[in-house]
């Protein structure tokens, strides 16, 4: 009885293995860039005027954040009038207006019945502190270039786009070039403020007259190395879906009074419990939607022990959710997050508030809606006595583009052309950008500055010592180039 017993053990233990086996041996990447990346124009960048113009982009402290002060709306009227003496071939060839500060260009296709295409970039920056500044290697808006870099505030975010196209531009009209569709650029000046009044009204503008765009282009990732240990090439992650935000203020209530005679309730200890909760229970999530499509592309890149797992979904997802939950930038393509970052209660060490506030943001995973992450919270939290509220307006998440058009495989090809043999998969950008105002007038809207990011580069974008190769200077000019010739309707 026994031995019998044993035996069937055996045979299932064995059938296991086999059905694991040919699982992972047929595992295989779906792939993105079908047509030869050869098959592209080659492009010949002058990379020493590329060079010069992003360190002068550079010096110009368009800071956003500052705008509120006259003085500092200068340095974007400088910024924009440098743009037009140094880019003479795109101001006499293509139409522009504003929406405020933000330029639109035009440039008029061969063929108007075709449905034109956005390529975009935003000039603004965020502010480099003054207490952070002897940190720097070089001063933060001095544009200085090494034989390797160009360092400085917006090199990375997002002076590379806005350079990049107009060079790309600048370069194709001085050939003669005229592309079949029309090309729309957008170049905004309050994307790191939210976009509203540079993307968002020329979205607005634009919107008014009808103008739909086939697909958009916009900043939002880029070539990988070494960020996922254990893959043998870069990975390009090409965005097809933006995550939301929502920040919520949780208020907890109590009597207050003096704090000689505490009750064993008090507002700050029910809020602590409520924060340790919402900690304790993040927002359901899982290997879904864009995430999914991310990781089926990379996976089968992986060694032996990765490619087991992943190809085997079926028996091992609990085991690799949980996995990928446990590191921060994994965690954040796979749910919704929770990030509580600001707390506020009584304003005197000896008084006991009536009122204690945690500020939580939430930034929304393409799965869930502002609406489900508050009843969310709600649930976990579940005291009556704790409030729930928005704080400011929250933004949902945006639609999830296609991986299969025409416009997602010439920006994989134009970017297996810049960078050659890369892994290429479609993502999801899991911080803002001025694509939810594009995405309102664009069919599929996609993510992607052609720039190589190493894991000590993540803190610099916002931090310290922003610096660009430019290597990978020249590689942006011919991934823009290739897209424009590309574009053919
Ligand atoms: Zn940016």
């Amino acid at each position: 009885m026994v031995l019998r017993i044993l035996k069937y053990l055996g045979l299932a233990v064995i059938a296991l293995l086999a059905v694991l086996a040919v699982k992972t041996a047929l595992y295989k990447a779906p792939d993105y860039a079908p047509v030869d990346a050869a098959a592209l124009p080659s492009v010949t960048v002058d990379v020493d005027r590329v060079v010069a113009n992003v360190s002068t982009a550079v010096t110009f402290e368009t800071v956003s954040q500052n705008l509120v002060d006259p003085l500092a709306s200068g340095q974007f009227h400088g910024f924009l009038e440098w743009i037009e003496a140094a880019y003479p071939g795109v101001h006499t060839t293509m139409s522009r207006e504003m929406a405020n500060l933000t330029p639109i260009y035009k440039w008029e296709g061969k063929n108007p019945d075709t449905q034109p295409v956005l390529m975009t970039g935003h000039y603004d920056v965020v502010p480099a502190p003054v207490a952070e500044l002897d940190r720097w290697e070089h001063a933060p808006f001095s544009g200085a270039r090494d034989t390797e870099f160009v360092w400085g505030r917006g090199t990375i975010d997002d002076k590379i786009g806005v350079i990049g196209l107009l060079e790309a531009a600048e370069m194709l009209i001085a050939d003669g070039f005229q592309p079949e569709r029309t090309i729309y650029f957008i170049f905004g000046h309050d994307e790191e403020i939210g976009g509203q009044n540079g993307a968002g009204a020329a979205v607005a503008l634009l919107g008014a007259r009808g103008v739909q765009m086939e697909w958009s282009l916009d900043e939002g990732s880029m070539v990988l190395d070494d960020v996922l240990p254990g893959l043998p090439a870069p990975v390009a992650s090409i965005n097809i879906a933006e995550k939301g935000y929502v920040t919520l203020n949780i208020t907890a209530k109590a009597a207050g009074g003096h704090s000689s005679l505490p009750p064993a309730e008090t507002a700050v200890g029910a809020l602590a419990v409520a924060v340790e909760r919402l900690m304790a229970n993040p927002v359901p999530g899982g290997l879904t939607d864009a995430t999914a499509d991310f990781f089926d592309a990379v996976a089968p890149e992986f060694g032996l022990a990765e490619r087991v797992l992943f190809a085997n979904q079926w028996l091992f997802r609990p085991v690799l959710e949980g996995i990928l939950s446990g590191s921060g930038p994994t965690n954040a393509m796979l749910r919704t997050t929770t990030a509580p970052t600001m707390l506020q209660a009584s304003l005197t060490e000896n008084v006991l508030p009536t009122e204690a506030v945690a500020v939580v943001n939430f930034r929304i995973h393409p799965r869930d809606t502002v609406e489900s992450v508050v009843a969310h919270v709600e649930a976990v939290i579940d005291n009556p006595d704790i409030d729930v509220t928005l704080r400011g307006e929250p933004t949902h998440p945006s639609p999830v583009s296609s991986a299969e058009t025409e416009g997602f495989q010439l920006l994989a090809q134009a970017t297996l052309g810049a960078f050659g043999n890369i892994i290429l998969v479609p993502g999801l950008t899991v911080a803002g950008t001025d694509t939810k105002h594009f995405s309102k007038i664009s069919d599929d809207s996609y993510r992607f500055n052609p720039m190589t990011f190493g894991p000590d580069d993540l803190s610099r974008i916002h931090g310290i010592n922003e610096r660009v190769s430019i290597a990978d200077l020249e590689r942006a000019v011919q991934f823009y180039a290739q897209i424009m010739m590309g574009v053919d309707g």
